[in-house]
């Protein structure tokens, strides 16, 4: 069934988009692919609620396909994406998820360092996140350490990840870390910690009901052979050389064959080595298994020297050596542009808030404009409703402005509007901001800050424009400015009903002679 389907089946979308998400987010699968379709079916029915969070929740789910997939470029691309929009929008959860995925960006692309600095970032913020989904975080932030040579502090976080792996039942993810834990002890030589893990590992595999699959026999295969028991590994990576093996990664099954391979040649079963080693040459030349193919030319040439034949030895080292440099090109290169994709969208994300800043801002002062506070002030006044807190505005107006602008010149009429623009800013330093409404009119809105509080904020402030030093700009001419207040002592006002009450009281304050403050408590509604 279709999440849409199963949504007007069960009666709330809502819950239905949160299970299915909560869900691929958890869980460890298989196949990155079986994830596709409900990844974009859950951004679909996300937009169609108008829920922007969980619409970016399943961009990630989507992204984290790509980038299993092979395409970083695009996967980082959009996880970089949802994770500025997380930032902007302050979301926590949503912020931690898309540093999960650029960390297995860099991971992929081979910067170890970048790749533990978002999975660090990944494990803050999951306060409400399902044991499942904490799981998957921990264990980015352990194998992130363990790529950076810090074993012991990757440990810690295995073994947290272990516990509620077994709880939440998940079997790929409980196999994952102790794959990883005993592939850290056979290569660090510690052969007890090594087998007890192997040993861990074959229980996990009993007690799941499933046979271990081709990664996983390999590490045991590896431990076995630490210890020179050749017919372990047999018995171990049997299956291996028919080819049936289950293989989540792809080169699984050719890994077990080169393990194989040298086990036989350890043991001095040149024959039989060569057998194993052949086979795994055919499945990476059938597979294009680029990495194990190279490591596969490694090995011939250790079996050639082993039996012997060093002249051949030497001749597979020259083309391994030739073809591991063209590998190691060909992933710089494709690094380095996926890299790139990376910097271009946070660049146009810079130049978007840029240009977005822009729009908010009077060209002429620097201040906020008109846009913003119809944007910002009905938002803030949401808050304090929220909190039953106070909000205060001031409208400012200049007195008189007519006079400097014929008296003087246009220009010099600029150059006081941008001297008052700078005293309303360090007027709105104390909380909230100050806008040019348009004109000579400007606003002063401070939420938290009650009616009286209000007042005294104002005064000051038109005490400040009077006081200035406009002498050396305006000669005799004074400026000064007439100030209306409005306050909503609980949030509950419309931003029309505020602003219009401020106005009014403007009005009062002209009437009344210019350069004063007006105020009364108004109630609304
Ligand atoms: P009042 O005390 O009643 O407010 O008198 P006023 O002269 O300040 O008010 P009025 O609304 O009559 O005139 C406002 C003037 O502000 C008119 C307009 O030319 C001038 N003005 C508006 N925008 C700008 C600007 O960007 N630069 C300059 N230099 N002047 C501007
Ligand atoms: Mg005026
Ligand atoms: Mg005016």
């Amino acid at each position: 069934m279709t999440i849409g389907a199963e949504a007007r089946r069960t009666g709330d979308p809502r819950d239905t988009l949160a299970a299915v998400l909560d869900a691929h987010e958890s869980r460890s699968v298989g196949d990155p692919h079986a994830i596709l379709g409900p990844a974009i079916e859950a951004r679909r029915l996300a937009e169609e609620l108008g829920d922007e969070e969980s619409a970016r929740r399943a961009i990630l789910l989507h992204a984290d396909v790509l980038l299993r997939d092979g395409r970083l470029a695009e996967g980082g691309r959009m996880a970089q994406q949802v994770l500025a929009w997380a930032e902007q929008h302050d979301r926590p959860f949503l912020r931690a998820r898309a540093h999960r995925e650029l960390a297995l960006f860099h991971r992929l692309v081979g910067e170890f360092s970048d790749a533990l600095a978002h999975a660090v970032q990944c494990v803050a913020g999951l306060e409400d996140a399902t044991p499942g989904t904490r799981a998957q975080h921990l264990m980015m932030l352990a194998v992130s350490l363990d790529d950076n040579g810090r074993f012991a502090d990757s440990d810690r976080y295995y073994r947290t990840v272990l516990e509620i792996a077994s709880d939440v039942r998940d079997r790929s993810l409980t196999l994952r870390v102790l794959n990883n834990m005993a592939y850290n002890a056979y290569e660090t030589g510690d052969e007890s910690g090594a087998i007890a893990l192997a040993e861990l590992m074959r229980q996990a595999g009993a007690r799941f009901g499933q046979p271990l699959a081709a990664k996983e026999r390999d590490t045991i295969a590896r431990v076995e052979m630490m210890g020179g028991r050749y017919a372990a590994v047999e018995e171990t990576l049997a299956g291996a050389l028919a080819g049936a093996l289950p293989d989540h990664d792809g080169d699984g099954i050719a890994e077990c064959l080169l393990t194989l391979a040298e086990a036989r040649r350890r043991d001095g079963r040149f024959e039989d080595a060569q057998a194993a080693l052949d086979h795994a040459v055919a499945r990476c030349d059938a597979n294009g298994h680029a990495g194990v193919r190279a490591q596969a030319r490694q090995e011939q040439a250790a079996l050639h020297a082993a039996a012997g034949r060093y002249r051949e030895a030497y001749e597979e080292h020259r083309i391994f050596h030739a073809e591991s440099t063209a590998l190691y090109r060909e992933r710089q290169q494709a690094r380095a542009f996926a890299l790139q994709a990376l910097f271009e969208a946070d660049e146009a994300r810079r130049a978007t808030e840029h240009f977005r800043e822009m729009a908010h801002r009077d060209a002429l002062t620097g201040l906020y404009n008109r846009r913003y506070v119809d944007e910002r002030l009905p938002a803030l006044l949401a808050e304090v409703a929220d909190g039953g807190g106070p909000l205060s505005v001031a409208i400012v107006d200049l007195d008189h402005f007519k006079r400097i602008n014929d008296t003087l010149s246009h220009a010099t009429g600029d150059t006081v509007l941008q001297q008052v623009a700078r005293l309303l800013e360090e007027a709105a330093e104390a909380g909230g901001f100050a806008a040019r409404l348009g004109g000579e009119e400007f606003v002063l809105v401070m939420p938290g800050t009650p009616a009286a509080a209000a007042v005294t904020r104002a005064e000051r402030l038109r005490r400040r424009v009077r006081a200035h030093a406009w002498a050396p700009l305006t000669g005799v001419l004074p400026v000064t400015t007439s100030v209306g207040v409005a306050t909503t002592a609980d949030g509950h006002a419309t931003m029309a009903a505020l602003l219009a009450a401020a106005d009014r009281h403007l009005y009062a304050a002209k009437h009344a002679g210019r350069d004063r403050v007006v105020a009364a408590r108004t109630s609304f509604g």
